[in-house]
């Protein structure tokens, strides 16, 4: 199914560009409690010929505490925005504000350690380490973060147990289904007890009652106070955030579709 189509064929959904760059002009003067703050982001693969603005005038806040899908088709730029929300790349260029702090302005070795300590990442082939235990893969970012030996353990239990493995402790990621593999993912990204979190298609390698388990998990963190950003491409998984934003060709054409905007689509 086809929602973009969809999208474009009923044009009142869409706000005019007009309406859009009066909305984002708006919601671009800072704000307390903006915990994600893009400002004019361009992102620029190449040059001349094979140039690809693969975000191209980007203005987006995202509030403590929202829980927000990032649609759109594919090669639209929700990776790259996610890149640049999760301090893994930079911008070319335009103001990018985590938690009221100017990311260009923060070196690399900085940048690490905010990226370790504010957000936590959640990604569709859940990258854990295959000679690690569960334990051990969660333990992991808390050796990066300073924690004492003592406190890590405990924590990475904890962890474990909020995401339902508290049985699973010590198997490693062969022995455990895709589901407990990106629960074991989810985990790890929260046991440094982020403000931030975020997945990028993280439901794509799973089945629908697995699926339905990882949202859970992450509908109990966002009612915890965490903010979750979500990229997916599957209405069934957007409709259970709060907020979703639409890309398309680098650019960002809906900032505030609400779940319901979806299931009007998709139904009719
Ligand atoms: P999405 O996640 O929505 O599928 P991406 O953010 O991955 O889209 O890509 C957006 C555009 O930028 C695409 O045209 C893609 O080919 C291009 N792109 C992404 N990363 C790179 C890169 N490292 N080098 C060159 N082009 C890239
Ligand atoms: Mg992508």
């Amino acid at each position: 199914m086809n929602i973009e189509k969809k999208i474009n064929f009923n044009s009142s959904l869409l706000t005019p560009k007009s309406r859009t760059d009066a909305i984002n002009r708006v919601s671009t003067t800072p704000q307390k409690s903006a915990i994600i703050r893009i400002e004019n982001v361009f992102k620029i693969y190449g040059s001349g010929e094979t140039e690809v603005k693969a975000l191209n005038d980007v203005n987006l806040i995202i509030e403590e505490g929202e829980y927000c899908a990032i649609m759109g088709p594919s090669g639209s730029g929700k990776s790259t925005a996610m890149n640049i929300i999760g301090c893994l790349d930079r911008p070319t260029s335009g103001h990018y504000y985590l938690d009221n702090v100017d990311v260009a302005q923060v070196d690399d070795g900085a940048l690490a350690h905010i990226r370790n300590k504010k957000l936590g990442f959640v990604f569709q082939q859940f990258h854990l380490l295959s000679q690690l235990s569960a334990l051990e893969n969660v333990i992991l970012p808390m050796v990066y973060a300073g924690v004492s030996n003592s406190e890590r353990r405990d924590r990475a239990a904890d962890a474990l147990r909020r995401v339902g493995l508290e049985n699973r402790l010590n198997n490693k990621p062969t022995q455990l289904s895709g589901g407990q593999q990106q629960r074991v993912a989810i985990a790890r990204a929260i046991v440094n007890r982020p403000v931030v979190l975020l997945a990028d298609e993280p439901t794509g390698a799973l089945d629908s009652r697995t699926t339905q388990e990882v949202l859970d998990i992450f509908s109990e963190l966002n009612a915890s106070g965490i903010t979750v950003v979500m990229v997916t491409h599957e209405p069934e998984v957007a409709r259970q955030t709060q907020r979703i934003v639409w890309f398309r060709d680098g650019q960002m054409v809906h900032s505030n579709m609400t779940p319901s905007d979806l299931n009007h689509l998709t139904t009719s």
